[in-house]
């Protein structure tokens, strides 16, 4: 029986309001308040794959905007292209044409070198699948990171940011599949890159461990001001987003703001 003190731990409170961000009728952006100036643009983005005589007009005209400390979600069905530009706009893949802006500099004209460095010092990327480690523990794949980035957070630090500080002794064949994902958010942060880039996150996980991963990825954009897209087509996790694009064929189908954001525990899955 707790016969002690009582404690009231006040989880710390997310505002979910709507951002400050203005699109005009130009399909300019306009900005004021928390979020900040335009980080991506991109503009009239294709990418056709060739295999044989079969062409897949992977990405077919996209243009967008993501803003410095926003969180965006991109949904859409399977196959209509969401990967395809988030692995342009993270510097994964090239672009048959079309340009991808990122604060002044055109990534679609740099060279596989520019483009590493580009990954290296401003990309964090989650992934559906966790790729850690099987023998190292949650702190030792975090430092692999840690040891060769420019200005690190320590592996400890990055690892309390999405709430496994009790855990970092732990192997990966140890942790739950959600806590592995976990670890390789902490993994994508601790270099504190810019951008996050997550490509289904929580495709893998049931709804209370993807709920966890979603708060992760909230707490890093609120506390460090993380721009973070997150591609999915689970329809619900639009709603903890500052603005969705909806993909369709390659193309953009439509574009809002959360006029409400709801927080990840209340996302109905
Ligand atoms: P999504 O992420 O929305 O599921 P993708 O961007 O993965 O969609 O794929 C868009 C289209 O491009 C699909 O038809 C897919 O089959 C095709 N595609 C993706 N990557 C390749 C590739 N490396 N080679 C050939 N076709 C590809």
């Amino acid at each position: 029986m707790w016969i002690g003190t009582e404690f009231k731990v006040e989880k710390q409170q997310h505002d979910f309001r709507l951002p400050a961000v203005v699109l005009t009728e130009d399909g300019a952006t306009s900005v004021t308040g928390d979020h900040g100036s335009v980080i991506f643009r991109v503009e009239n983005l294709t990418k056709i794959y060739t295999t044989g005589e079969v062409e897949v007009r992977a990405l077919n005209g996209v243009n967008l905007s993501l803003l410095a400390a926003e969180m965006v979600v991109l949904l859409g069905p399977s196959g209509s292209g969401k990967s395809t530009l988030l692995n342009i706009i993270g510097g994964l893949d090239d672009a048959t044409s079309g340009h991808v802006w990122f604060k002044g500099d055109d990534l679609t004209q740099y060279s596989q070198r520019q483009l590493t460095r580009y990954r290296r010092e401003h990309v964090g990327f989650v992934f559906q699948f966790y790729n850690l480690i099987p023998s190292l523990t949650a702190r030792e794949n975090v430092a692999l990171v840690t040891d060769v980035a420019l200005d690190p957070m320590p592996p400890e630090e990055a690892l309390a940011m999405v709430d496994l500080g009790n855990r970092m002794g732990h192997f990966p064949a140890q942790l739950s599949g959600g806590e592995q994902q976990r670890v390789a958010i902490a993994r994508a942060i601790a270099k504190r890159p810019e951008v996050l880039f997550c490509d289904e996150p929580t495709g893998a996980l049931d709804s209370k461990t993807g709920i966890l991963v979603l708060e992760a990825l909230s707490r890093i954009n609120e506390e460090l001001g993380t721009t973070t897209a997150i591609i999915t087509h689970n329809a619900g996790i639009q709603q903890i987003a500052h603005r969705v694009y909806s993909f369709m064929d390659g193309k953009i189908d439509s574009e809002r703001k959360n006029a409400e954001r709801v927080a990840p525990s209340e996302v109905s899955w």
